[in-house]
C-alpha cells in the first residue's frame, strides 16, 4: 500500500485546517470538516478490510451506509493538524445499519471523530439529495461573521441581502443565499436535523453565536465559499466602524450581476 501521509486527501486535510487556523477561524479545538471519499480514492492506501475499531453513534446515518469520510478529531486543534495528522484525523466507514462507524485509520491516541458528527452526516445526506458531488462539509468559528450574529437580524432574507450588497462576488458564489438557524446546543442531534433541513435549500448556514457550516463538492469550493462570506461580514464590521452604510449595491445592479454570471439569485429576495 502507499503511505497515507502522502494520499491527496490527508493533505488537503492538513493544508485546509492549517489555512483555517492561520485565519483566527479555529481556536482551540474549535471547527470540524467531513470529507467523502471514494473506494478508488482510499483502496491504493489502506486495506478496506482491517477495521481498528467500531465507534458507535446515536443517530442514524444508514443513508450513508458503507461510505467512507475523512473526518477531524473531537477535541482536535486545527493549528496541530499538519503536525500529526494520524492522531487528528480519522479515516471512518459508516455501518451497514447506521448506528456505528469504523475506523480504518487516524485517531491514533483512542479519540473519535468531531462532536458535530451529527450536523456533519445529517448535512452530507441533505446535500446527497440536491447534489450527487457534494462530498464536503466544513464548520468553524468565522470571526467577523460570528461577531455579525449579534448586531445584525437572523432573519434569512434580510442577511442575505446585506451579504450581497457589501461584496459584489457574493451574489455570485452563494446565490441561493445564507440560512440561519436558531441558538441550539452544539454536537448534539437537534442541532443537526435543524442544520441539515437548512442545508437542502443553501450550503451556508449560520449558527447564531458559534459559527458557520459551508458544504461544497471540494475543499477550495468549501472552504472558498466560507472565506467570502466570512469577508462580507468582515467588510460589514469596517463599514459600521466607519459610521455604517451610505451607499450600497442596487437591486437593478445586483440583477445585471446574476445575468451576467448566469446564476440565479433566491426567488423573492431581489425587489424587482
Ligand atoms: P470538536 O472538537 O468536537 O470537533 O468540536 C469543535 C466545535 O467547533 C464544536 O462546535
Ligand atoms: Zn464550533
Amino acid at each position: 500500500k502507499k503511505e497515507i501521509l502522502t494520499s491527496p486527501f490527508v493533505e488537503e486535510m492538513c493544508d485546509t485546517t492549517r489555512n483555517m487556523y492561520e485565519h483566527g477561524w479555529d481556536e482551540r479545538n474549535g471547527g470540524n470538516i467531513s470529507y467523502l471519499l471514494s473506494e478508488e480514492e482510499v483502496a491504493p492506501y489502506l486495506d478496506v478490510e482491517d477495521v481498528k475499531r467500531t465507534i458507535p453513534i446515536d443517530f442514524d446515518a444508514i443513508a450513508l451506509a458503507g461510505k467512507c469520510f475523512i473526518v477531524t478529531g473531537s477535541g482536535k486543534y486545527f493549528k496541530n493538524v499538519h503536525k500529526d495528522p494520524e492522531t487528528n484525523l480519522g479515516v471512518i466507514r459508516v455501518g451497514n445499519d447506521g448506528s456505528y462507524v469504523e475506523l480504518l485509520w487516524g485517531y491514533k491516541d483512542g479519540s473519535v471523530p468531531t462532536s458535530e458528527l451529527p450536523s456533519h452526516f445529517q448535512s452530507h445526506i441533505s446535500r446527497l439529495e440536491v447534489d450527487l458531488e457534494n462530498r464536503v462539509i466544513m464548520h468553524c468559528h468565522a470571526t467577523h461573521l460570528l461577531a455579525m450574529t449579534f448586531t445584525h437580524s437572523m432573519e434569512e432574507k434580510e442577511l442575505t441581502r446585506k451579504l450581497w450588497q457589501l461584496c459584489t462576488e457574493c451574489l455570485v458564489v452563494f446565490p441561493e443565499g445564507v440560512s440561519t438557524i436558531p441558538w441550539i446546543v452544539p454536537g448534539t442531534n437537534e442541532i443537526g436535523e435543524a442544520t441539515s433541513a437548512k442545508m437542502k435549500e443553501t450550503r451556508l448556514v449560520i449558527w447564531p453565536q458559534h459559527g458557520v457550516y459551508g458544504a461544497g463538492k471540494d475543499m477550495d469550493e468549501t472552504f472558498g465559499l466560507i472565506e467570502t462570506v466570512e469577508k462580507a461580514a468582515e467588510v460589514y464590521t469596517y463599514v459600521q466602524a466607519q459610521g455604517g452604510m451610505k451607499t450600497s449595491i442596487s437591486d437593478e445592479n445586483l440583477k445585471a450581476l446574476a445575468e451576467r454570471f448566469e446564476v440565479v439569485p433566491r426567488e423573492g429576495y431581489l425587489s424587482i
